[in-house]
């Protein structure tokens, strides 16, 4: 295990996950819109042979919670967001939120609520931390994807 998985308890997964500058930018004006509450909505794309992901829509989803610290989905959206990617032949590759205070990892919630192992969770921190993150420059919003399953965590940076 490196430092970093150590301090941060997650699991490299050797990877990143590609997302269009269109959708990324969707992605990060919908979170500095609803912040400090936090802000969600699902990621779809594509997955090719060899298991790359791309991301290349924000299909925007509302907080049910509207809080600042845990978000909920209207199953009625979700269930739209899905008719969507199949009608437009896109995948549904996960779903992401926001953390406005705090960085990009997964809360205990988080951990506990994440059941579906076949999914992406992604984490936008609009926190100035960037500690860990190779991909991020000081200043910058960072973005990660996490598989997780029964509590443990693998990262994958997500980069535009
Ligand atoms: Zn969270």
């Amino acid at each position: 295990m490196t430092e970093a998985e150590k301090k941060y308890g997650w699991e490299e997964g050797g990877k990143i996950v590609r997302i269009t500058r269109e959708a990324y930018d969707s992605i990060l004006s919908q979170a500095r819109e609803d912040a400090p509450i936090e802000s969600c909505g699902y990621v779809l794309g594509t997955i090719d042979e060899a298991e790359n992901i791309q991301i290349t829509h924000n299909y925007r989803l509302t907080n049910t919670d509207h809080s600042e610290e845990h978000f909920s989905l209207d199953p009625k959206e979700q269930f739209a967001a899905i008719k969507y990617a199949r009608t437009n032949g896109l995948k549904v590759i996960g779903n992401w939120h926001s953390h406005p205070a705090s960085p990009s990892r997964p809360s205990d919630e988080d951990k506990r609520l994440a059941f579906d192992p076949n999914i992406l969770y992604l984490i936008l921190s609009l926190s100035p931390d960037i500690s860990g993150q190779p991909y991020v420059a000081e200043g910058e919003p960072v973005l990660n994807a996490f598989r997780i399953v029964n509590g443990k965590v693998t990262r994958f940076p997500v980069v535009v």
